[in-house]
């Protein structure tokens, strides 16, 4: 399978590049030359199957050319290591839960995928593959988990000194083994100058073999359409789910887009965003605006100009009439997403975090719309990564904090002190 630009349908690219390079050098984004479809025989026997099999099945579908499937096999199974259960919380409200892995939200999906997929890619380089990140907090703990002990790999992660979070901070720099942390005497602009003048370097970049594990990376969306298909299987035959989904770049909404397209029977979707709401906006008028994005206690969405819009356009060949007709925006403020979270508790007895409420907030109004309908709502994280407002809304302590991020609190933080300054930052890469 070849890869193209959404710039130009005739740059492209083979699987290795569009996955180590993540970009195309236009700034567009990588694209399936053609998009898979799973057969009758898979949507015969879906119901039936498991969560790794039914990711088997999708990933060989897209990568099945390229990758052997004893090979695939490993990946898939390497990736999805917990679950992702749907909890039902009234008449035709589902929550899907995506944060059961090692990071507590859905991006580990995609991370663990993706560093399977680029160990595999490189195995036979004959040298260590360097992932270099700047992160300000959730994104490198994910990069940084899913890269752990993954042989051919290490990670160096640069994160600002004194502006993550204590529990963040561990998750960055508690793992040791081949996850290298840096703190630099900077703030998160620094850090992202220090990755990039790595970058920038072709003759470093080439020796190290370095790669940016960025977020829009295909082999980060390709498996977040493994759960919709996981999700659907979940509810009684016959059920056609609507889809809601809590978003800021979209790649979990196009993920869920590939899984429809790859055949999953799908009643629609609702792209559910914060005060930032640049689709749900484009959706209503067909007027696509970016702007600056404005913050939220749903911070994870907070994205004005939303990277993979260029994918869901793509997929809806270019058309504002065929994307209404899928998928339907809605927003809703701070303080609505408060009440919500206090609602979910009294009415349901669930705990749901900010960015799931307001996924559940759009579920409810769709419902409201559509009596009938079964709606299942992405809980993209665990409540735990959000102390302030769940305390506030809750009452202190309310969220038992899962075992998995509790240890964290007790490991040595490992990191080797960095400054701004690009030589010595180049020098201490060059005799890594
Ligand atoms: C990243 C993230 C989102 C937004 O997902 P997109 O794929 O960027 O739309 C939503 N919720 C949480 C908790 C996240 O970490």
């Amino acid at each position: 399978m070849l890869y193209h630009s959404t710039n130009n349908p005739s740059f492209r690219v083979d699987l290795k590049e569009a996955i180590l390079r993540s970009l195309p050098p236009d700034n567009g984004l990588y694209m399936p030359d053609a998009l898979p479809v799973l057969g009758g025989d898979f949507w015969k026997i879906w119901r039936h199957l498991g969560f790794q099999e039914i990711g088997f099945a999708v990933a060989e579908a897209f990568f099945g050319d390229d990758v052997p499937a004893d090979a695939l096999r490993e990946i898939v199974d390497g990736t999805l290591a917990f679950d992702a259960p749907v909890v039902t919380l009234g008449p035709g409200d589902h929550v899907l839960e995506l944060f059961h892995g090692p990071t507590l939200a859905f991006k580990d999906f995609g991370a663990r995928f993706m560093a399977r997929l680029m160990a595999w890619l490189t195995r036979d380089d004959g040298r260590m593959l360097t992932v270099l990140v700047a992160t300000s907090g959730d994104t490198g703990g994910a990069v940084a988990s899913a890269f752990h002990h993954v042989p051919g790999t290490r990670v160096v992660i640069l994160y600002p000194k004194g502006k993550v979070s204590g529990l963040q901070e561990k998750q960055l720099t508690a793992l040791g083994g081949n996850i290298t942390a840096l703190e630099v005497d900077g703030s998160f602009d620094d850090c992202q100058a220090l990755v990039k003048s790595a970058f920038l370097d072709r003759e470093l970049a080439e020796n190290l073999n370095l790669t940016s594990a960025n977020s829009i990376n295909l082999a980060r969306l390709v498996p977040q359409s493994f759960y919709y298909i996981h999700a659907a299987r979940q509810l009684p035959d016959g059920v056609k789910p609507v889809f809601v989904v809590p978003s800021g770049n979209f790649g979990n909404l196009t993920a869920g887009l590939l899984a429809m397209k790859l055949g999953l029977p799908v009643d629609h979707f609702v792209a559910a965003t914060n005060r930032n709401d640049v689709v749900p906006e484009f959706l209503r008028t067909g007027i696509y605006q970016p702007r600056p994005s404005t913050p939220t206690i749903s911070n994870a969405m907070d994205v004005g100009a939303p990277s993979n819009f260029v994918r869901m356009q793509a997929l809806f060949g270019d058309s504002w009439r065929e994307m209404k007709s899928r998928v339907s925006g809605m927003w809703f403020d701070d303080e609505q997403t408060r009440a919500a979270i206090r609602e979910v508790k009294t009415l349901c007895d669930y705990q749901i975090d900010p960015h799931g409420a307001v996924g559940w907030l759009a579920a409810r109004a769709w419902r409201a719309q559509h009596p009938c309908s079964s709606t299942i709502t992405l809980e993209t994280a665990h409540p735990a990564k959000f102390p302030d407002v769940m305390d506030a809304e809750l009452g202190a302590g309310a969220v038992e904090i899962p075992e998995r991020l509790a240890v964290l609190a007790d490991r040595q933080k490992v990191a080797i002190p960095m400054s701004t300054d690009k030589a010595a930052f180049r020098q201490w890469l060059v005799e890594l």
